[in-house]
């Protein structure tokens, strides 16, 4: 079993990420497999490198160690092979639509608006290299069946329920989807497990995998953890509540309690230490949790 954890390093340590990486290593832990920590930084445009050195501090801290780390960014010449691969294709097409084209439009089941595939007839002239407009990859029409292994129902029509994705964009980053089929097939990962907002886009990735011909891993997405926003709507718990901050308060045992709390994998909050924790996913709720700091 090699399993992973990918946050994105464009902002800094919080607790939901921290959640996350809990979870990836207490199953990889449960199953005698492997734990890849990925530091997802190909958005140059939001990355910064002292997001990545705090968030594996973070981790360091809270005794999350890890089997091997990669920066995704040293993986690019995968992603361009992966890319030469798929125009040899015939799938790349450039695309001419804005935002504002969709918007408005059919919603897509990830929230946002779908696209129709308006520009699949574009040639692609001049190679993904050359496009000065965002690049997106043809997806087979099929319908994916999927459940994960949280019993979630992720079953859709990706080239109809959101549209073909973009797989470079217009500012020549490589965008997520490509890259975590890509590096998760290269590590040879078996099990992905991450939070629920993902998930309406596995069946894009599934799709992708398929197009590459690279194995689809097992899959299980985990509940978020929520905050309150300024209009007093629960959201995904981002940037108000960093691990800094909390950090300032507490130890990374008492941390480290309240996320096991949080997962119930502890009856009430207390300071703990990794090696004292187990998990069980029937106990694990599927509802979004509200972090009581
Ligand atoms: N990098 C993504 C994020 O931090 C997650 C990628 C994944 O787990 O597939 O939201």
């Amino acid at each position: 079993m090699i399993t992973r954890f990918a946050p994105s390093t464009t902002g800094e340590a919080h607790p939901g990420t921290l959640l996350s990486a809990l979870l990836v290593w207490l199953e990889a832990r449960r199953r005698g497999g492997r734990a890849i920590l990925r530091l997802e930084d190909l958005d140059v445009t939001r990355v910064k490198a002292g997001w990545a050195t705090q968030l594996v501090e973070a981790c360091a801290e809270l005794g999350l160690t890890w089997d091997a780390t990669v920066l995704q960014s040293a993986l690019r010449s995968d992603h361009e092979a992966a890319l030469d691969r798929l125009e040899a294709a015939g799938r790349l097409y450039p695309c001419a639509c804005s935002r504002a084209d969709r918007t408005g439009g059919r919603r897509a089941p990830d929230g946002g608006w779908a696209y129709e595939n308006t520009c699949r007839g574009r040639p692609l002239v001049g190679g993904w290299r050359g496009q000065a407009e965002p690049v997106r990859l043809r997806l087979d029409d099929d319908r994916v069946e999927l459940v994960d292994d949280g019993g979630l129902d992720l079953s859709q029509t990706p080239a109809h329920d959101l549209g073909d994705p973009i797989v470079r964009r217009r500012d020549g980053v490589i965008a997520y989807h490509l890259a975590v089929v890509v590096d998760d097939a290269r590590a040879q990962v078996t099990d992905v497990i991450r939070g629920k907002d993902i998930a309406a886009s596995t069946a894009t990735q599934v799709l992708i995998q398929r197009a590459l011909g690279l194995p689809t891993p097992r899959y299980r997405h985990h509940f978020l953890l929520l905050e309150t926003d300024r209009t007093g709507k629960l959201s995904k718990l981002h940037g108000s509540l960093p691990y800094s901050g909390l950090r300032a308060r507490m130890s990374p045992a008492e941390i480290l309690g309240r996320l096991a709390h949080v997962a119930h994998l502890i009856d009430a909050p207390r300071p703990i230490r990794i090696d004292e924790l187990g998990l069980d996913w029937s106990r694990v709720p599927v509802d979004d949790q509200v972090l009581a700091t």
